[in-house]
């Protein structure tokens, strides 16, 4: 991509400081052990300037170079401008404002050129020294010339194919400098990026389910009222008026009841993260108590209910009995089998409880699998099978809260299967 179109390049732009994101522990405990193999020696500097890895110096420039100011100013200036404008995966040889031979090989990260690698202070084979040169240099900087001669004799001298090899294999290093710098710089954002959007997410659904709490709480009274009215437009009209305004009424009456279930069930899908009360709970008796509740529903459809020794857990006891309620009044609602058979069951796996519940009922068909745990999402019309819809969004968000999971495996007019987890006991307390 080119840098002028990668955002991130371009934010990053004036930003990237070598020393922030290169790991210098690692690379100097790196270039140390290169060093004491192959007495080369290297420095990686940032565009400032600053030295951030160095091995192998010589003392022409510990003891020499870099320390009077003079001297130090050169080296400053030969490692920012003379090593400037070389390409990526290419290396630049110039005598630095000292006389020294410097060769140099740029690090990139998010294509901004952020800093150098450098080979340096060595003579090559094939070349006179000019000490003369330095002799000067001596007499201008005020170094004692015999030992500023003696450290120069002791730079070492390699053949021009050695230079060419350490620099190949140097510009390689600098590229793999480059390249997981801006890895791990784009890893950096993308995770950032991957925080905000959460924080996002959970904000707005925070905002909707505070929309859909007031929504349903403030809807009920306006809906009473009607509901109200309309109750007494029926008992003082019905049989007055002519079957049209009748049923008109009667369509109004049942529209209003209808709202009234849906948003009843809307403020109790909006209120289960105020739910916040933890308990140990005994599924065995929430079954019990579900399957009383439910008797009349039981008893006209001649349901079966089975469960054996279901585990005690931690969460909260109503949202566990409406969650269990959900799912068994599914499993008898939605079976035209002349005994409906439900059983619970669960297992302990991996530090979690797998609870399913198994009906003999109508099945659902594989692509739907996982849209009817979203809200008001049905497949039957009304009139078929009565609900609002919310009943699985519900059961998943419940289940979700606790850390858990819910999914439904099933085969059309064989029967459904619906499983969720808990966290064990033990993986709570833990
Ligand atoms: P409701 O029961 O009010 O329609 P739910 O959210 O509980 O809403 O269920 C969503 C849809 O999933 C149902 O309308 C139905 O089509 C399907 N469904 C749920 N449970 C079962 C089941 N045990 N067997 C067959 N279909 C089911």
């Amino acid at each position: 991509m080119h840098a002028e179109t990668d955002p991130l390049i371009h934010k990053e732009k004036q930003t990237i400081e070598l020393k922030e994101v290169l790991d210098i522990g690692a690379v100097q405990s790196l270039m140390d052990d290169f060093y004491s193999l192959t007495n080369i020696g290297v420095a990686i500097t940032d565009l400032h300037g600053e030295v951030l890895i160095a091995t192998g110096w010589q003392d022409v420039c510990t003891k020499f170079h870099r320390i009077n100011c003079a001297t130090k100013k050169n080296c400053l200036e030969s490692d920012i401008y003379l090593s400037e404008n070389v390409e990526k995966g290419e290396f630049k040889e110039y005598k630095c404002k000292n006389n020294m031979w410097d060769i140099s090989t740029p690090i990139f990260v998010c294509d901004q050129h952020v800093g150098n690698l450098f080979l340096g202070q060595f003579f090559y084979i094939d070349e006179e020294i000019n000490v003369k040169v330095f002799e000067e240099q001596a007499v201008l900087y005020g170094f004692d010339n015999d030992s500023y001669l003696d450290a120069l004799r002791r730079v070492p001298r390699w053949s021009r194919q050695k230079v060419k090899t350490v620099m190949d294999l140097y510009s390689k290093f600098a590229q793999i400098i480059s390249k997981l710098l801006t890895s791990n710089l784009s890893l950096e954002k993308s995770l950032e990026d991957n925080k905000k959007t959460i924080k996002e997410l959970e904000l707005s659904n925070k905002d909707l389910e505070q929309f859909a709490y007031v929504a349903s709480h403030d809807l009920k009274e306006p809906l009473r009222m009607v509901s109200s009215y309309t109750q007494l437009l029926e008992k003082k009209y019905k049989n007055n008026l002519d079957d049209e305004a009748d049923k008109y009424i009667s369509f109004v009456t049942s529209g209003v009841q209808r709202m009234h279930c849906l948003i009843t069930e809307l403020l109790k899908y909006s209120r289960i993260n105020k739910e916040k009360r933890l308990a140990i709970v005994d599924c065995n008796k929430i079954i019990c108590e579900v399957m009383l509740d439910l008797a009349v529903a039981i008893e006209e459809k001649h349901a079966e209910i089975f469960y054996s020794s279901l585990p005690v857990i931690k969460a909260n006891p109503t949202q566990v009995k409406q969650l269990f309620q959900n799912l068994i009044e599914n499993a008898i609602k939605f079976n035209n089998h002349e005994k409906p058979e439900i059983s619970i069951s669960s297992r302990y796996e991996n530090g979690q409880w797998i609870f399913e519940v198994k009906d003999n009922g109508i099945g659902i068909s594989p692509e739907y699998y996982s849209k009817i745990f979203s809200l008001f999402q049905r497949l039957h019309a009304n009139n078929e099978y009565s609900g609002s819809g919310v009943g699985l969004a519900v059961s998943k968000k419940i289940v979700e809260r606790s850390g858990g999971n819910i999914w439904v495996e099933s085969e059309p007019g064989v029967g459904s299967t619906f499983y969720f987890t808990f966290p064990g006991l033990e993986q709570q307390n833990s």
